[in-house]
């Protein structure tokens, strides 16, 4: 069984108090700023992490909304807190709601963390543009296969939503030029068939 994980740790950056001193788990005070709660990603099969769940915590994941929600195995968990789900690509993730980081979940289930050499890599980026030539949006393809539409915000940041810029169809200025000679215009399925064919 392989496990994957992301970064992050409710432990980083934040301030303990002193009576939280030996507390594993301590709850956070009302008036302090949220931070991130790690999440851990598995490449193990669902079936696999829901029967591992089960094995080390004595009781079943129950399915909740898009996924399910099981006690966690690596705080004395008495009220489920830990969400299971399945991630675009397929793998599992895990995500403890009091705050357990994920060596001790991954401890916990006895599956073994590997490299992470399974992650997504963007493979294709297919830039959309106005009349003018002006990026609008990009579409960016990833292996294993799933796509995400992104555009610049304005510090010039990747901001993963298509953005308030017109519907453009894909290689408009190409698009209008073609129009203009009187060129012939093929309708092909995706944007790497129009690469493919105006290459
Ligand atoms: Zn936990």
């Amino acid at each position: 069984m392989e496990i994957i994980l992301m970064d992050g740790s409710f432990y980083k950056n934040r301030t303990f108090h002193a009576s939280e001193a030996g507390d594993p788990y301590p709850k956070r005070p009302r008036n302090e700023t949220r931070v991130p709660v790690p999440s851990a990603v598995t490449s193990a099969p669902l079936a696999d992490t829901l029967a591992a769940l089960e094995r080390a915590t004595g009781h079943p994941p129950k399915p909740n909304g898009q996924g399910w929600i099981s006690r966690c195995p690596a705080h004395d968990d008495h009220t489920p807190s830990l969400s299971v789900s399945v991630g675009h690509t397929g793998q599992v993730l895990l995500h403890c709601h009091a705050g357990c980081d994920y060596p001790s979940i991954v401890a916990a289930l006895g599956i073994a963390p590997s490299p992470p050499a399974n992650r997504r890599e963007i493979v294709a980026t297919y830039t959309y543009r106005d009349a003018a030539g002006v990026e609008i949006r990009q579409k960016i393809r990833y292996a294993p296969k799933d796509f995400r539409i992104r555009h610049r915000g304005e510090a010039g940041e990747w901001i993963y939503k298509a953005g308030p810029g017109p519907a453009v169809l894909y290689r408009l200025p190409e698009l209008r030029q073609a129009i203009a000679e009187g060129a012939t215009v093929f309708v092909v399925e995706g944007e790497k068939d129009c690469d493919r064919r105006a290459a």
